[in-house]
């Protein structure tokens, strides 16, 4: 699935396109849906809250950064963890920003997103009704995760922080 440069994405589901995020440094966007046995996470951050800066790597340590979050945010089952009676595991993850893309530059006025797409299976879907997010550490500019649920039991937001790590519904 690919997305946005640096502005507005188009969200995969109908069902889950609310108001559109805004590039807020420290803040990130995270899309959950239920569908089935799957169990889909979309997170949408300004790379600033992720790595610290916006622009292509330029220095050995700031390719290492962007090596790291690329490393950190392919182990989804450590940054997400699903109701663990649903036994979910991670099936796919897909990253799209352009520091991750060699000998491109972020567009437009300096500011640059990244996106991803986790995909757990779930065992038992029925037992699936909170996540917790453990994201904050790795990441400790990130400060504000915005979340919306899209699920059987309908949708719900709540707003996570390193204080608040998990959404139930
Ligand atoms: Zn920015």
């Amino acid at each position: 699935m690919s997305c946005c440069l640096a502005g507005a994405c188009l969200l995969p589901l109908p069902a889950l396109a609310g108001k559109p995020t805004a590039h807020v440094h420290g803040a990130a966007s995270l899309q959950v849906a239920i569908d089935g046995n799957t169990l889909t996470l979309h997170i949408e951050s300004p790379l600033e809250s992720l790595l610290g800066f916006e622009h292509a790597p330029r220095t050995d340590k700031q390719k290492a950064a962007v090596r790291a979050l690329s490393e950190r945010l392919n182990q989804a089952g450590n940054l997400f963890m699903p109701s663990p009676a649903a036994r979910c595991a991670p099936v796919s993850v897909k990253l799209d920003s352009p520091v991750l893309q060699a000998g491109k530059q972020p567009t437009g006025d300096g500011h640059a997103d990244l996106d991803g797409e986790f995909v757990f299976r779930c065992e038992n879907p029925e037992a699936l009704r909170d996540l917790e997010v453990a994201i904050f550490p790795s990441f400790p500019n990130l400060r504000r995760l915005d979340v919306q649920v899209a699920g059987p039991r309908g949708q719900s937001a709540a707003t996570l922080s390193p204080q608040q790590r998990r959404i139930a519904w």
